[in-house]
């Protein structure tokens, strides 16, 4: 801290508070999308099927290597090292699967290669075996996108404003509350959002991505999502029948069929 420096008082704070609420940006930019489109290089959207394949190929050969190095070297580890080795090996088996999953993100983005349907169907694979619902969320998702940061119109995460936050905001104000919250929301969130719409954009009807009545798709949108609970309750036989032939613990911690 140097000499002679000072300190902001409450009035500087509040004057720079109100100053910020000034520069608040309410009207237009003085550009537009195209504008910030031409002003990226024309190569960064040209969108190359080969190129793609080869991330999820990549990707698929680092699971399968840590695969193979997990099921064959650390069942021969002393008691009680599997216990540790065996989450270790889910977080980073798991780093290299949110990049799969990312490349279902890209297929709904129509960004994987020139043919919509390619990218539909590789994004349809990737994200069903992930148990992710790919065109539900593909749909919302773009949304999503294309309302990002509105309180009425965002998609996925409309924060409340003080005046609507419940009792429960009071009691989970605290270290344990807000470390409950964020285990709560790191591991379920994202399937009580799919299931429910929690944290969503307010709909006057029930919404889940699982339902094809949902009010978050359209009529013609319908038979997709059909479609997407078709392709996860496909997975879902498909790990159960793992499961019968593997046993669960097994299928759970390292997805070994033998
Ligand atoms: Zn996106």
């Amino acid at each position: 801290m140097g000499a002679g420096r000072s300190y902001p008082s409450d009035l500087d704070v509040k004057n720079s508070e109100t100053q910020s609420s000034k520069r608040a940006p309410t009207t237009k930019p003085p550009f537009t999308l195209a504008d910030i489109k031409k002003a990226i290089p024309p190569q960064c959207f040209e969108r190359s099927l080969i190129r793609s394949f080869s991330y999820l190929v990549h990707d698929l050969t680092v699971v399968w290597i840590l695969y193979y190095l997990a099921t064959t070297y650390i069942p021969q580890l002393p008691h009680p090292l599997p216990y540790l080795a065996w989450p270790v090996y889910w977080f980073v088996q798991g780093c290299v699967f949110i990049g799969i999953w990312v490349i279902g993100h890209e297929c709904g983005h129509h960004a994987f290669s020139d043919y919509v349907w390619v990218d539909d169907c590789i994004g349809f694979v990737i994200h069903s075996c992930l148990l992710t619902p790919y065109f539900s969320w593909k749909i919302s998702h773009r949304r999503h996108h294309s309302n990002t940061g509105s309180f009425d119109r965002d998609e996925v995460y409309v924060p409340k404003t003080k005046s609507k936050l419940g009792s429960s905001a009071f009691y989970l104000d605290n270290p344990i509350g807000r470390t409950l919250t964020l285990a709560v929301k790191l591991s379920l969130g994202w399937y009580i959002y799919l299931s429910i719409n929690a944290a969503g954009r307010p709909y006057d009807k029930f919404a889940s991505h699982y339902d094809p009545r949902s009010p978050i798709f359209s009529d013609n949108e319908r038979v997709l999502i059909l479609i997407t609970d078709i392709g996860l309750v496909s997975f879902s036989w498909l790990l159960y029948k793992m499961a019968t032939f593997a046993g669960f613990a097994n299928v759970f911690v390292s997805t070994e069929v033998r």
